[in-house]
C-alpha cells in the first residue's frame, strides 16, 4: 500500500460520502415524523433515500458502458479505503462527541466518562443542514456495501472476461436487500438505533467501516471462485434469501403498520395486540425476533453462494448470529424493562425468540 493508493483512496471515500450527503441535502423526498421520543418530541424526516439509490444506479450504469475500469477501483484500493474509512470514523466520532458534549457533560451519569462517552455518544439524533447523521449514515453503509461489491463484480470481469452465476446471483440478492432497505427507508425511523442509541463509534463504526467492509466479504472471496453453481444450489439459495427475505421485511413491516395504525390488518384478520400494545399475531405471534432470524438468512445465503472452499466468508454470518442473538437479548431485557408483566405475558405466549420449537 502506498501513500499514492492511500490519497487516492481517501479522495475517493471523502467524495463518495460527500455526494451522498449533498444529494440528501437537495433531493426531494417525503416528510415523515419519527416515533415520540423519551421527552414528548417527534423529530421530522425528510427520506430521499430511494431516488440517491436510483441516481447512484443510473451512474453505476453509466461508468460499466463508458468507463467500466472505475468500477475496479474500490476492489484494487480495498485496503486503503478501508483505512481511509476508519480514519473517517474515528474523525467523525470524536467530532460527533465535541459538539454533542455541551448537551451532555463528561462524567455525567448519563456518559459516564469520556471513552463510555466517545463509544456510546453523546447526542441521540445529531443533524448538520437538516439532515440527520444517523439516518444519514445508513446510506454510505449500504450504498457503499453495494458499490464494493460491484467492483468485485468488475474485478471477476477485467480478470476473466464474464461473469460467474455465484457473482450474478450475489449481485441480485444484494442489490434487492439494498433497494428494498431504501423503499422501507421510513421503517428505520421506528428502529432501537434510531429511537433509543446516541450517536457514538459504536453506530458510527458499524456504518462507515463494519457493514460495507465487512458484510461484503462473500463478494470479495467470489471474485475468484469460477466452480460453476450447480442449479439444485442455485435454486436452495434463492429459496433461502426468499425465504430470510420475507420474514425479515415482512416482520419489520407488520410491526411499522401496528404501531402506526393498531387496527391494520395482518395476514388478512385485524391485528391482535396484547394489552392493546404488543402485537401477537403475523409473524410476531411465531416468534419474538423472527426479523433477525430473516436477516441472518439473507447473509447466510450471500456466504453459501462462496462455497465451502474457505472458512473465511462464513465469518460474516457467524459474526451477525452472535450479534442478533446478543442483540434479541438486549431487547428483551429493554422490553421488560418497559413493558413489565405484559411482556411477561408476550414471552409466555410467544415462547420463542427466533426459532420457533427451538430458541
Ligand atoms: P426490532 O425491529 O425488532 O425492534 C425492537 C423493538 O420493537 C422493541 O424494543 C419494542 O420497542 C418493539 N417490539 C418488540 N416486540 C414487539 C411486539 N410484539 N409488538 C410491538 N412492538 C414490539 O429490532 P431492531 O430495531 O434491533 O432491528 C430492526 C431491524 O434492523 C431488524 O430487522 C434487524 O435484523 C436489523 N438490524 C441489522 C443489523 C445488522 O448489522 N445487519 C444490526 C441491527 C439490526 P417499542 O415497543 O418500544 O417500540
Amino acid at each position: 500500500m502506498t501513500v499514492r493508493d492511500l490519497l487516492a483512496a481517501a479522495a475517493l471515500y471523502l467524495g463518495f460520502v460527500a455526494v451522498l450527503f449533498i444529494g440528501s441535502v437537495v433531493l426531494p423526498g417525503r416528510a415523515y415524523l419519527g416515533a415520540e421520543l423519551a421527552d414528548g418530541s417527534r423529530i421530522q424526516y425528510r427520506l430521499n433515500g430511494l431516488g440517491l439509490l436510483v441516481l447512484v444506479l443510473a451512474a453505476v450504469g453509466v461508468l460499466a458502458a463508458a468507463a467500466p475500469w472505475v468500477l475496479v477501483w474500490p476492489y484494487h484500493l480495498f485496503v486503503p479505503l478501508l483505512v481511509g474509512a476508519n480514519v473517517f470514523a474515528f474523525t467523525l466520532t470524536a467530532l460527533l462527541y465535541w459538539y454533542g458534549r455541551p448537551s451532555v457533560p463528561v462524567g455525567t451519569a448519563d456518559t459516564g466518562g469520556l471513552l463510555r462517552g466517545l463509544f456510546y455518544g453523546a447526542q441521540l439524533n445529531p443533524s448538520w443542514v437538516g439532515v440527520d447523521l444517523k439516518m444519514f449514515s445508513y446510506r454510505p453503509s449500504l450504498i457503499g456495501l453495494l458499490l464494493l461489491g460491484y467492483s468485485f463484480a468488475a474485478a471477476q470481469y477485467e480478470r476473466y472476461g464474464y461473469l460467474t452465476g455465484r457473482m450474478v446471483l450475489f449481485q441480485l440478492f444484494c442489490t434487492l436487500y439494498v433497494i428494498n432497505y431504501f423503499q422501507f427507508e421510513y421503517g428505520m425511523l421506528y428502529t432501537w438505533d434510531i429511537i433509543a442509541e446516541r450517536f457514538g463509534w459504536a453506530l458510527v463504526w458499524g456504518d462507515y467501516v463494519l457493514v460495507p467492509f465487512f458484510y461484503c466479504l462473500p463478494g470479495f472471496f467470489l471474485v475468484d471462485n469460477l466452480e460453476p453453481l450447480p442449479a439444485w444450489a442455485a435454486i436452495v439459495l434463492t429459496m433461502t434469501y426468499t425465504l430470510g427475505f420475507w420474514l425479515f421485511r415482512g416482520a419489520n413491516d407488520q410491526k411499522h403498520r401496528v404501531k402506526l395504525d393498531p387496527e391494520t390488518r395482518i395476514w388478512g384478520r385485524p391485528a391482535e395486540l396484547l394489552g392493546g400494545r404488543l402485537l401477537v399475531s403475523g409473524f410476531w405471534g411465531l416468534g419474538r425476533k423472527l426479523n433477525y432470524t430473516g436477516e441472518l438468512m439473507i447473509y447466510l445465503s450471500f456466504t453459501l453462494l462462496c462455497g465451502f472452499g474457505s472458512p473465511t466468508p462464513y465469518l460474516l454470518p457467524a459474526w451477525l448470529a452472535g450479534l442478533l442473538i446478543h442483540r434479541a437479548w438486549r431487547d428483551d431485557r429493554r422490553c421488560r424493562a418497559k413493558y413489565g408483566e405484559l411482556w411477561t405475558a408476550y414471552c409466555r405466549r410467544v415462547r420463542f425468540r427466533m426459532v420457533p420449537f427451538i430458541y
